[in-house]
Parts: structure tokens; C-alpha cells; sequence
């Protein structure tokens, strides 16, 4: 009826939904469905070519958007968005998804797809949550018709968001801070090592197996959840234990 009863039809179209020819949509006709529902052909298929005089809207226009999709094709890391065809498998198994509803995204376009896709057409900072609500279980990417690496994007998109958010800073950021610390501690097998036998001094506060209180700046953690209490042996010596003396990576 959208399409019929109008006397001026206004069609408006992302860019990338362009195809070369009919025979291409005959692929995209049969995809969409049977991904999505499961259904052999889908019911809403609409295909018109223009006005025809007494039947149907007499004048048609079709708007094309870009709306930042040239930018996103102008990433490579990020350009296999543009190939989405809004099936929704990669919804229908999103464990985020399930639990949090399309809402929670806060975009037109929710869901795993939606986290990938919303950050590179409107910006990574307006969409600074969306690359982190994912547990890159990759769900997404087994059951995605076209093949889009969902989970790669993420991982792209949330380097993208620390890096911009780093330049938009005048001083390092705690969590910056802590990072580049965590990076220099396991660039080296005997600093990472001594960092595991440090770490041991911990179980000093642990109570029935958990942390539940830690000193300032690590409080803000613990103010909302338990923090696991670290095991009184590491792993390098429950191996040296059992192989003799023999290091782990001997
Ligand atoms: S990303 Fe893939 S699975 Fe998700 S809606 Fe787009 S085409 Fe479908």
C-alpha cells in the first residue's frame, strides 16, 4: 500500500545497494529469505521501474544515500559492512542481542551488524559503547550469508575508538596507563613471570576463594563485583612440579 496509493512515491536507498543487473537480484532474492526466516521467498518484495499513466504513483523519485558509506568504503578493514543485506541471522544468534534487545543499541540498525555498521556512518565516538557489546564468540560471522568478519571489524573498530580517544586527550587516560604497563609486563617471559609471583601477595585479601575489596584506584571494580582471588600456584610451577624442574618452555 506504501507503494500503490501514493500520487508521488519517494524512495530512499543506501548506495550500497546498488546491484549491476536483474540476474544479480535473483541471487539477493533467494539469500535474504532463506537466511533470515528460513523461508523460501520472502512476502514483501516490491519491484517497480517508474510511473505508468492511471496506475500507481504518477511521479517517483529515488533518493541515494551516502550518509558516510563512502567513508566506510574507504577503510579496508571495515568495508565488508557495506555488503550486509540486512537478513538478521547475525541477530538471531547474538548472545548480546538476545539478552539486551534492539533498543539497547541505540541506532537504526541494531544487533552484531548494527555495532559494526552504526560507528563507521555516524562516528566512533557518538557510537563509543557499540564495538565493546560483543563477546567476539563469532556467531555472528559462522551464520552471515555474505561472509562479513563481524568479529574482526569489532576488534578493528575498538582500536579505532582508543586510538581517537587517546589523541583527544592532553594526559593519558588510567586505563591507558595500565595497558601500556600490562604490554612492557608480558613483552618479557621473566618480567611476566615475576609479575605472577607478585600477584600471589594477593591471596592475602582473598576471602572464600574472592577478592571482594581492593585498594583505590582498583576499587571502582570491586564497588560492583568480587574480583577473583589468584591461584596460590601458578602454572609455571604446578609444570615445573610435574616435569622435574623442566621450565614450560623447554
Ligand atoms: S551482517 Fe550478515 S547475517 Fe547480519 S544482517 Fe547482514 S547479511 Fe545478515
Amino acid at each position: 500500500m506504501c507503494l500503490t496509493l501514493p500520487d508521488t512515491l519517494i524512495t530512499v536507498m543506501g548506495i550500497e545497494k546498488v546491484i549491476p543487473s536483474w540476474r544479480d537480484l535473483e541471487v539477493f532474492l533467494q539469500l535474504l529469505p532463506r537466511s533470515s526466516t528460513g523461508e523460501r521467498m520472502n512476502p514483501y518484495t516490491s519491484m517497480w521501474t517508474g510511473a505508468t499513466p492511471g496506475d500507481g504513483p504518477q511521479r517517483f523519485h529515488l533518493v541515494l544515500l551516502d550518509n558516510g558509506r563512502t567513508a566506510a568504503l574507504a577503510d579496508p578493514a571495515g568495508r565488508a559492512a557495506l555488503h550486509c543485506i540486512r537478513c538478521s541471522a547475525c541477530l538471531n544468534v547474538c548472545p548480546v542481542y538476545e539478552r539486551t534487545g534492539g533498543h539497547a543499541y541505540g541506532s537504526v540498525y541494531p544487533g552484531p551488524i548494527g555495532a559494526v555498521l552504526s560507528p563507521q556512518l555516524t562516528g566512533v565516538e557518538d557510537n563509543a559503547s557499540l564495538p565493546y557489546a560483543s563477546s567476539l564468540c563469532g556467531a555472528c560471522y559462522d551464520v552471515c550469508p555474505v561472509r562479513i568478519d563481524i568479529p574482526s571489524i569489532l576488534v578493528h573498530l575498538r582500536a579505532r575508538h582508543v586510538e581517537e580517544a587517546a589523541r583527544a586527550r592532553r594526559v593519558p587516560s588510567a586505563e591507558a596507563v595500565a595497558m601500556a604497563a600490562a604490554s612492557w609486563v608480558m613483552a618479557s617471559p621473566a618480567r611476566y613471570a615475576a609479575a605472577q609471583r607478585s600477584a600471589g601477595a594477593g591471596g592475602l585479601l582473598r576471602r572464600r576463594g574472592k577478592i571482594r575489596r581492593l585498594p583505590p584506584p582498583l576499587s571502582a571494580w570491586t564497588a560492583a563485583r568480587d574480583a577473583p582471588a589468584p591461584p596460590a600456584r601458578t602454572f609455571r610451577d604446578w609444570w615445573r612440579l610435574e616435569h622435574g624442574g623442566r621450565d614450560a618452555r623447554e
